[in-house]
């Protein structure tokens, strides 16, 4: 017989989330998504989501209509965008430059894409022309690309991408995830058809929610396989010219009709994330998108200048490094898992591991959203003083926490 006695409610400890997310939400987030549930077609509940998609054309800086959100954490975004587009044979083209590179070829193997990499070492990034010498030779029908890849901090310059696509014929889709609202990403200039995110880095959110925006181009190619499950099917839904999508819960033609007019009875929204979703956008905008960019700027400045004045080794390319996340290269005979749960059980500070090639070499040390603020870079900062001195990498005294005060004072003039 289980006993229920030894299952107490839910009651974690506080922790200050400064690894590569999930971070800390803002409590409004938390706060939106314990509002009472209400029905799936309620006209409040419909008027909610069409405010979440005007909210996050604003977030991705674009005028698509077809912007709303995938219940289910990031992949699920990135599952709906690449299960809906890829038909089995398609060839499509990846330049690789870490984990989430590799997730996407991974992902597009299960849709029975002919799947093609192009590949940097961990730490660097693509030169534009690359991709296009790739996109000549291979001529594939989509390009799946990372903006910021968590595992290696590194951000694609993705200003050109559209560019080169469009001049090919090629659709793109890109999984901003770790990158949108801390640095730049303009859908609709940068002629990007397609690009999923999630909540929990730095739009201040939890996991289980991945908004995504789909231009008319993107729209056109999922539309062309419609396929209307039977039982919610009527007369006028005649099947598209082309393959049916494999899979019913992320059938984006399905999923549009539900957001849409139309409103099919495809799936139940998942009212407390849309609610949190809303929230979030609601936060970045009232701030203002830029600022918001701005402050991850600062604050991811201040952080690197505070370990580098350490004496800590950062890793990759720091010029294309994202502003919300740094790589730490662990010094020499010191111990990763030691430092990280000193840093846990001592201070209530998580920082992030690392996997792949960098496993146990390198930190990763984020600051996102809610949590990309000064009192939160200079806990940090003091607190992995104390640790690395401690565990025998001596610092000089304060010399951190100088430099992020340097770099604040400096971002007030
Ligand atoms: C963090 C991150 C994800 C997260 O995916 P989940 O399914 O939410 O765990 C996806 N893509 C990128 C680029 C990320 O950095």
């Amino acid at each position: 017989m289980l006993d229920i006695t030894q299952y107490d409610q839910i009651n974690p400890p506080y922790r200050l989330l400064m690894g590569p997310g999930p971070i800390n939400a803002d409590p409004r987030v938390t706060r939106a998504m314990a509002a009472p549930l209400i029905g799936q077609f309620d006209p409040v509940m419909t008027d909610y989501m069409n405010q979440t998609m005007a909210l996050y054309r604003e977030i991705f800086k674009t005028q698509n209509q077809q912007t709303f959100v995938i219940d289910g954490t990031a992949r699920a975004g990135i599952e709906a965008v690449l299960m809906s587009t890829i038909r089995p044979g398609d060839k499509v083209l990846v330049p690789n430059f870490g984990r989430f590179g590799l997730l996407l070829c991974e992902i597009a193997r299960r849709c029975r894409a002919e799947v093609h990499t192009i590949e940097v070492p961990w730490g660097q990034v693509f030169d534009p022309n690359v991709i296009e010498d790739a996109i000549k030779k291979i001529k594939p029908r989509l390009l799946l690309c990372v903006q910021g890849d968590t595992s290696t901090t590194m951000l694609q310059p993705l200003d050109k991408i559209g560019e080169i696509c469009n001049k090919y014929g090629v659709l793109s889709y890109i999984d901003a995830t770790a990158s949108i609202v801390g640095n730049d990403l303009q859908v609709d200039k940068w002629q990007l058809d397609g690009v999923s995110v999630s909540l929990q880095k730095c739009l201040s959110g939890p996991p289980g929610v991945a908004p995504l925006t789909l231009n008319d181009k993107m729209v056109d190619v999922i539309q062309k396989r419609k396929c209307v499950e039977s039982g919610i099917r009527n007369e006028n839904d005649v099947d598209g010219t082309d393959e049916i999508i494999y899979s019913n819960y992320f059938d984006l033609d399905m999923i549009i009709r539900y957001w849409g007019a139309e409103r099919i009875n495809h799936h139940t929204e998942a009212t407390s994330m849309l609610f949190a979703a809303r929230e979030c956008a609601r936060i970045v905008l009232q701030e203002g998108l830029d600022d918001v960019i701005k402050r991850h700027e600062t604050n991811g400045a201040a952080m690197l200048a505070g370990l580098q004045a350490m004496g800590l080794e950062i890793f990759g390319d720091v010029k294309h490094k994202m502003n919300n996340v740094v790589g730490v290269m662990r010094p020499e005979h010191i111990n990763d898992m030691e430092v990280r749960s000193l840093m846990l059980n001592d201070f209530a500070i998580e920082i992030g591991a690392s996997f792949g090639p960098l496993k146990g070499n390198v930190w990763r040390i984020g600051t996102m959203g809610y949590n990309a603020r000064k009192d939160c870079v200079m806990q940090t900062l003091s607190a992995f003083e104390a640790v690395l001195n401690k565990v025998g990498f001596k610092t000089v005294q304060g010399a951190g926490l100088q430099a992020a005060w340097d770099i604040y004072s400096k971002a007030q003039k």
